[in-house]
């Protein structure tokens, strides 16, 4: 399908939508307009879509904690491992220096690879405190050794810098299942049935951990020493609702 075919058809669901009164008006953190954010389907994690910027849910939610809890980010220089999407574009255009990276198995860390920095969040190819900011969305519940990225984002990071990020926290869960995990030959060892999400550069990528809410900040400060704790609201007028809209705030001490 082209893009634009792809365009008229989510402009026919959001026009169908709209006509079901599954849709209300806001201001978009996203795109920074005024729009119409539309139920096109029951996940609304996935399907409550700004009209103007199809962005969903934890986009807009990124944004809105970036904004209330470090509202200085645009002077900041931000590093975004594996960005994607309409929030990633919005904090690449403000920002006063934004890397964005893509992990490709097999190609050189720090190379260029199809117009990307290839950057593996295992391990790093920048110095200690590069960054005033680490932005991540929807990655670590697919990072094999969560234990080394964290710990590397808090090299990387300056004292007193933020990791800010989104992923998937599961309520009814008291304690975090791995579903994977690196085998003693360095491949990946599959613990549970395997599961995979869309991913801007691949074909699907493989979940390794579902994040208890009661474990994963004690996790973070015991393998990285940050400090972490949760960012929620629902707030329809900014197009926030819906499942696991947790972001998270890690700071360097
Ligand atoms: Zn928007």
């Amino acid at each position: 399908m082209t893009g634009l075919a792809r365009k008229a058809l989510a402009l026919q669901r959001y026009v169908a939508a709209a006509a079901r009164g599954k849709a209300n008006a806001g201001s978009c953190p996203a795109c920074g307009h005024r729009t119409l954010f539309v139920e096109v389907g029951p996940w609304l994690r996935d399907q409550y879509r700004c009209l103007r910027c199809q962005s969903v849910p934890r986009h807009r939610a990124l944004l809105v904690a970036l904004e209330e809890e470090l509202p200085d980010w645009r002077t900041r220089t931000v590093l975004e491992p594996a960005f994607s999407g309409p929030a990633s574009s919005r904090i690449a255009k403000e920002a006063a220096s934004y890397t964005g990276t893509h992990f490709f198995p097999g190609v050189e860390r720090g190379a260029v690879h199809r117009g990307f920095r290839v950057e593996d969040l295992h391990e790093l190819t920048f110095a200690d405190g590069s960054f005033d900011l680490v932005v991540t969305q929807d990655v670590f519940e697919h990072v094999l050794e969560p234990d080394r990225a964290f710990a590397e984002i808090a090299r990387v990071l300056r004292p007193g810098g933020a990791h800010v990020f989104t992923v998937p926290v599961w309520p009814d869960l008291t304690e975090s299942v791995v579903r994977a995990r690196r085998g003693s030959d360095g491949a990946v060892e599959h613990v549970l049935p395997q599961m995979f999400h869309g991913d801007p550069v691949s074909n699907g990528a493989l979940v390794v951990t579902d994040w208890a809410p009661a474990d994963l900040l004690a996790y973070i400060e015991d393998v990285s020493g940050m400090s972490s704790r949760y960012w929620r609201v629902v707030d329809r007028s900014r197009g926030i609702d819906g499942e696991h809209l947790e972001v998270v705030l890690s700071r360097k001490p």
